[in-house]
């Protein structure tokens, strides 16, 4: 396990490695983040970026993917993978968002996780990229390799659990960022099958590489 000055350190240099860490997925509201993220789920962020201009230019109101025919929101979302659960949830969700929260993606985890098919990690992005609610912790797949590689959690699988080990040693305010850091660092640098330390800038500080 990394000391907190250690995890503190990696912290800084890979927001200074990757500053414009945000997510990579294209949305203009809050809502259709939201359905973007369920759309991700066993997908790539790349592929939903390319189904989405047009299943939310056929969609273009919460209230229209609430009134959706949920077989034609499916031809849209064909190409993502479980297409029928993922469009089932997007039309479920967006008629709970107009029947209990008056149009507005809620701002509380409890609020979130109550959604059609809304986790906890969408749940975290949501906090974090749209309300900036510190201590957002989005464990995705590079969060939970990254973060045993370097040490910042013990040998940890459970995305609960690593996100609440997070949550005890990253400064809130940057949390959310750091996540975002960490997908990039996975993509880049830290790949699952080959990751290439000798380029990596957290190297000295990665328990992986150290040993
Ligand atoms: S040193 Fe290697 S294992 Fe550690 S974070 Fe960097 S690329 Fe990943």
């Amino acid at each position: 396990m990394r000391t907190q000055e250690q995890v503190n350190e990696i912290v800084r240099l890979l927001l200074e490695e990757y500053p414009e860490a945000s997510c990579t997925l294209d949305y203009d509201k809050a809502y259709e983040l939201l359905f973007s993220v369920r759309l991700a789920a066993q997908c790539t962020d790349e592929r939903v970026n390319q189904i989405t201009p047009a299943l939310f230019a056929r969609f273009p109101t919460l209230e229209s993917f609430a009134e959706a025919d949920v077989a034609e929101v499916e031809q849209y979302v064909h190409s993502c993978g479980f297409f029928r659960a993922k469009a089932r949830d997007i039309v479920a969700c967006a008629q709970v968002l107009l029947e209990k929260h008056g149009g507005r993606v809620p701002d509380t985890m409890e609020e979130l996780t109550a959604l059609p098919g809304v986790g906890r990690k969408t749940a975290n992005l949501i906090l974090g990229d749209v309300y900036r609610v510190p201590g957002s912790t989005v464990v995705d797949t590079h969060c939970i390799r990254l973060s045993n590689r370097m040490g910042l959690v013990d040998n940890l699988k459970e995305p609960v659990k690593i996100e609440m080990a997070l949550r005890k040693i990253l400064p809130p305010e940057r949390s959310s960022d750091f996540c975002h850091c960490l997908v990039l660092h996975g993509r880049a640098v830290c790949d699952a099958r080959k990751p290439d330390c000798e380029h990596c800038c957290v190297k000295h500080l990665c328990q992986h590489f150290s040993g």
